[in-house]
C-alpha cells in the first residue's frame, strides 16, 4: 500500500505534510502537491497533519483515480522537503468539491 494526495490539497498546499515525511516523498505540482507511491514507507505520519485532509491510504475505496494521479506527476514534478507559505486564498478552496475539474493543473511547481 501507500499513501495519496486527493484534490482536496488543490489550491490549498499547506504543506504541512512535507515537513515530516521521513522519507521526502513529496513533489510539487503548480497548485497541488503528491507522493511518490514507491518510496512512501507507509508510517501514515503525514495523513493527520493536512488541514485538507487530502491524504488518505490507498486501501480505502475509490482511491485509483489519485493512485495514479500521484504515481504518474511524481515522476514529472520537482521534490519539496520545506515547507513554504500557503496560498493566501487556500481557505477558500479548503472543503470544496469538484477542483480536480476546476482547477488541477499538470504544471510543476517550485520545489525545493
Ligand atoms: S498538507 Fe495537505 S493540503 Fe497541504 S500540501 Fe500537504 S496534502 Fe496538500
Ligand atoms: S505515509 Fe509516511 S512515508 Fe508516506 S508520504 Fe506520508 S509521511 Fe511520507
Amino acid at each position: 500500500m501507500t499513501y495519496v494526495v486527493t484534490d482536496a490539497c488543490i489550491k490549498c498546499k499547506y504543506m504541512d505534510c512535507v515537513e515530516v515525511c521521513p522519507v521526502d516523498c513529496f513533489y510539487e505540482g503548480e497548485n497541488m502537491l503528491v507522493i511518490n507511491p514507491s518510496e512512501c514507507i507507509d508510517c501514515g505520519v503525514c495523513e493527520p497533519e493536512c488541514p485538507a485532509e487530502a491524504i488518505l491510504p490507498d486501501t480505502e475505496d475509490g482511491l485509483e483515480k489519485w493512485l495514479e494521479l500521484n504515481t504518474k506527476y511524481s515522476a514529472e514534478w520537482p521534490n519539496i522537503t520545506v515547507k513554504r507559505d500557503s496560498p493566501p486564498d487556500a481557505d477558500e478552496y479548503k472543503g470544496k468539491d469538484g477542483k480536480y475539474e476546476a482547477y488541477f493543473s499538470p504544471e510543476p511547481g517550485e520545489g525545493d
